[in-house]
């Protein structure tokens, strides 16, 4: 089978960097280009990359010159795929020009995570909110767009789906404890977090808010429907290398065991697990039984097999609440780069191209 040509725009950073590695030895996606800001561009990969993920620069990126974002130059590679890791200021408008230079976009930034007819996606969860993608026939020479959530939606997302469906959602509570890999390389100074955390992040308690009820809302045909569950998020930085870990409450419609809640999550499997597609893991939700898991250091890394290492989001102390009569609090943990950005994406161009959208 040939390759799709892909191109990652954003490449030298955190999330870059990630596809980077993964895409070195995909089944499917062929890398044929490194884009990112103009101080990079003309630049080998290895000298503009501050390469920070264990293990070399893969030799089929290491040479490569960096390109500027520019849909002209990222067409130039015989592309039709783009995965785009840029900041938020600058994304917008290199993700519509790419998308309407005819290229299939997978972003994971939030420029149009919330645009009307764009969907936002974690595979397991909301695979049919892909039906707003128009098929090939229809598009003319138009491209199109799909975006990933938030790096700390991710996680929450992968362990509210399972409760959603078999139980009912009334409401969220979430305080998370992110990663600083989650604020990019220059994000937070070393001096404002060694010996410390910061109960603040622009931004993100909004974003957990209206992205979780995208996703475990519906598309209707011609737009999407969110859930009509609130959440009350408190998101906080600390000093974690990689690996955002959330303490979720969740009231649900019914009272509900912690027994049965462990139950549901073990067995929880989504459309990229019945299509047994490459980086899919073979189970997106862990429990861990131990009293003191997830923690970052030992679980960031779960998933099976080797390809899906980081793409499951791992949960343990499910227990009862004692100030909810339905309330269950849980504890959930999910790596922010790979399952909050770059594998994700992947998994989701993975799925695209199960349907035959790319
Ligand atoms: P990062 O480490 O700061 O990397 C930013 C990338 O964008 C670099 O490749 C940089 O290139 C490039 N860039 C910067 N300004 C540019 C410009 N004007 N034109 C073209 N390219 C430009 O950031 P990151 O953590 O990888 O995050 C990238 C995006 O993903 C952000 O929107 C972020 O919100 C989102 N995201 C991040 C995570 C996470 O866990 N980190 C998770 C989910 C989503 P140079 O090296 O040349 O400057």
């Amino acid at each position: 089978m040939e390759r799709t040509k892909v191109v990652v725009c954003g490449a030298t950073g955190m999330v870059g960097q990630i596809y980077v590695a993964q895409l070195a030895t995909h089944p499917w996606f062929e890398l044929v280009g490194v884009a990112a800001s103009e101080h990079s561009a003309g630049r080998p990969y290895a000298d503009a990359a501050r390469w920070y993920i264990p293990g070399d620069i893969p030799s089929t990126a290491r040479a490569m010159t960096v390109l500027p974002c520019t849909a002209e130059a990222v067409l130039a590679t015989g592309a039709t795929l783009a995965f785009c890791a840029l900041p938020s200021d600058v994304a917008g408008p290199v993700e519509s020009s790419l998308a309407a230079a005819g290229m299939a976009v997978v972003a994971d930034t939030a420029a149009h995570r919330m645009d009307a007819g764009v969907p936002l996606v974690v595979p397991e969860v909301n695979a049919a909110h892909l039906t707003a993608v128009p098929p090939k026939s229809s598009r003319g020479t138009a491209g199109f767009i799909v975006t990933g959530p938030n790096c700390s939606t991710a996680g929450l997302v992968l362990s509210l789906k399972p409760l959603q469906e078999a139980f009912g959602i009334r409401r969220v509570v979430v305080v998370t404890m992110q990663a600083l890999s989650g604020a990019g390389y220059a994000g937070v100074p070393s001096m404002a977090i060694v010996d410390n955390l910061i109960p603040f992040i622009r931004g993100e308690e909004e974003k957990m808010a209206r992205e979780t009820q995208k996703m475990l809302g519906t598309w209707n045909g011609t737009a999407f429907e969110p859930a009509p569950v609130p959440v009350s998020a408190s998101c906080n930085r600390v000093a974690v290398l990689e690996g955002h870990t959330e303490s979720v409450l969740v009231e649900l419609e019914q009272p509900v065991s912690p027994g049965e809640v462990e139950a549901v999550m073990q067995a929880f499997r989504g459309e990229p697990q019945r299509l047994h597609l490459p980086t899919a893991p073979d189970q997106p939700l862990i429990v861990r039984p131990e009293p003191d898991r997830p923690q970052p250091r030992l679980d960031r890394l779960a998933g099976t097999p080797e390809r899906a290492r980081g793409m499951a989001a791992v949960v343990g102390r499910i227990r009862s609440d004692p100030a909810f009569p339905t309330g269950i609090r849980y504890t959930v943990l999910s790596h922010n780069t790979i399952r909050g950005a770059a594998g994700n994406a992947i998994l989701t161009a993975e799925l695209l191209a199960a349907r035959g959208l790319l």
